[in-house]
């Protein structure tokens, strides 16, 4: 059990010092590395307990602050690098850290003010490489059960909140993923997703580190030099979220094989079966779909050894237990939908100066045991696992029935010419509200087609009573579709109308 990435990276630090963790930095200089600039922040007045943000793309800096935050006792943040104005200011004045991490591009955007420090990762990246570590005073480790991280949750419903993780909680959550995907040493992951995320942070970093691997960090994901660099057999695992494996299947050439690679991971978002299906049938590679979130990290995963199902998230990781309530809390009868309960030494304690939040999103069982309210729907297959229906607050309720999104897209996506799909719910007089659909088409595209093809395929009630074709749908950092953005703009349709 990983106490903490810190104690993870010391011991590789210790057992394979020349092995090499971070591009061609190895562990005994990523651990000199995390001492250095932790002294460094700590001259700046850093105290065990404050908070450092991190406001920037991924870079070697990025990895060199949040090592040496988590050395010096500090809570790290950190914070959606697209993030301007309102979000940002939202997120520094909730978390108010004493010094914020920014790169040449980011910090036009951090203002510096009186108590908050700005400071820039080429500095840091000079830091982690200058001077000798045996004067460093080894600071006291951080407690397990210390807050490591404060990660802001995308805000799809509201204000952002911090969800808190541990250092152990991050510990569990990488042990979780090392185990359930058989991560080693000899692995090499290449890792494109933002380190601002728990995705990018708690599963590529972390879960490299625990692992005592090695992790080429990209600064952004570019469809082109992803599938020559996994074709060329750099690495051996990718994770991504569905809209880069789509890309992914656009760019790469009949000649692709990505033979050297054992593992791609999809999460995030739902992966559409289809992306699932094309993908076995041009490489013969299953991707393994997992389900995960800002507050526990992970929680679900397709068997590493099991048949991994196109449109399922498979089964507990290990550790964790899962339970489909009602909206009561009552575990609901198998194989119907409930919300996903989480509970696990992953799970967060709860969010930053949130009591109200917390107390809605966090529940204790008559055992005392804490769990945390997903938002998220799914039924439960003893065969297939998991299935994620959507959003608890994206189910469209139309004239009583309920009509879960993820399941029409998915019949969108089969149909020729439609390349995304998103179903949300339009206010109606009669039935409270109807299905219609975002749509991104090609030249394929047939209206009076899919509709017949729809109308074979789902119950009535479920087929969208209309499409709307868009030219990109609203998408965030993550590549998840904003259907916040779908709905504002329905009502603006409907009071133009
Ligand atoms: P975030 O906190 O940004 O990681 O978002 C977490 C949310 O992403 C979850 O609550 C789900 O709604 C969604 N999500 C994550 N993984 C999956 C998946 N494999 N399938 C469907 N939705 C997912």
């Amino acid at each position: 059990m990983t106490r903490s990435i810190l104690e993870a990276l010391d011991r590789y630090a210790e057992q394979s010092p020349e092995a090499l963790a971070l591009d061609d930095v190895t562990y005994r200089e990523l651990r000199a590395a995390s001492l250095r600039v932790a002294a460094k922040f700590r001259d700046a007045g850093v105290r065990a307990g404050d908070r450092i943000a991190i406001y920037a793309e991924n870079r070697p800096g990025f990895v060199y602050a949040y090592l040496g935050g988590l050395r010096a006792g500090a809570i790290v943040v950190p914070v959606n690098v697209l993030y301007r104005t309102a979000d940002l200011e939202h997120v520094l004045e909730d978390a108010e850290p004493t010094v914020v991490c920014v790169s040449e591009q980011s910090a036009p955007f951090a203002a510096e003010l009186p108590g908050r420090r700005l400071v820039q990762l080429a500095d840091a990246e000079l830091w982690a490489r200058d001077g000798a570590i045996a004067a460093l005073a080894d600071p006291p480790p951080p407690q397990a059960d210390d807050v490591a991280i404060l990660i802001y949750t995308s805000g799809t419903t509201g204000r952002s909140k911090g969800a808190e993780l541990s250092h152990r909680n991050l510990g569990a959550i990488a042990d979780q993923l090392v185990e359930a995907w058989r991560w080693t040493g000899d692995d090499t992951l290449l890792l494109t997703l933002p380190l601002f995320h728990v995705h990018g942070l708690g599963a590529g970093l972390n879960g490299t580190i625990v692992a005592g691997a090695r992790a080429l960090l990209r600064e952004r994901f570019d469809a082109a030099s992803v599938v020559a660099e996994l074709d060329a057999g750099n690495a051996t695992m990718f994770f991504g979220v569905p809209t880069m494996y789509v890309r992914i299947l656009e760019q790469a050439g009949p000649s692709v094989r990505f033979e050297h690679v054992r593992l791609f991971v999809s999460g995030s978002a739902a992966l559409p079966a289809t992306v699932h299906e094309e993908f076995a049938r041009r490489f013969g590679i299953s991707i393994l779909e997992r389900y995960g979130s800002t507050e526990f990290g992970f929680a679900l995963s397709n068997r590493y050894d099991g048949p991994r199902h196109a449109g399922t998230v498979g089964f507990p990781l290990p550790q964790v237990e899962i339970r489909l309530a009602d909206p009561d809390g009552n575990d609901v009868a198998a194989g119907e939908a409930g919300e996903i309960l989480v509970h696990g030494p992953n799970v967060s304690r709860g969010y930053w100066r949130n009591d109200d939040a917390s107390q809605d999103a966090f529940v204790n069982d008559a055992q005392g045991r804490r769990w945390y309210r997903s938002g998220d729907l799914a039924t439960f297959d003893p065969e297939r696992g998991y299935i994620i229906n959507g959003r608890l607050k994206e189910l469209v309720i139309s004239g009583g029935f309920n009509v879960y999104p993820i399941e029409v897209e998915t019949e969108l996506l089969r149909i020729p010419g439609i390349t995304a799909a998103a179903l949300v719910g339009q206010p109606d007089a009669a039935r409270g509200e109807i299905p219609v659909a975002f749509i991104e088409t090609n030249a394929d595209y047939d209206e009076e087609a899919t509709l017949a093809t729809l109308r074979e395929r789902l119950a009535s009630f479920k087929v969208p009573k209309a499409l709307y074709r868009v030219e990109t749908l609203p998408r965030n950092a993550m590549g998840k579709v904003e259907k916040t953005r779908l709905r504002a703009a329905l009502t603006e349709k409907s009071t133009r109308a």
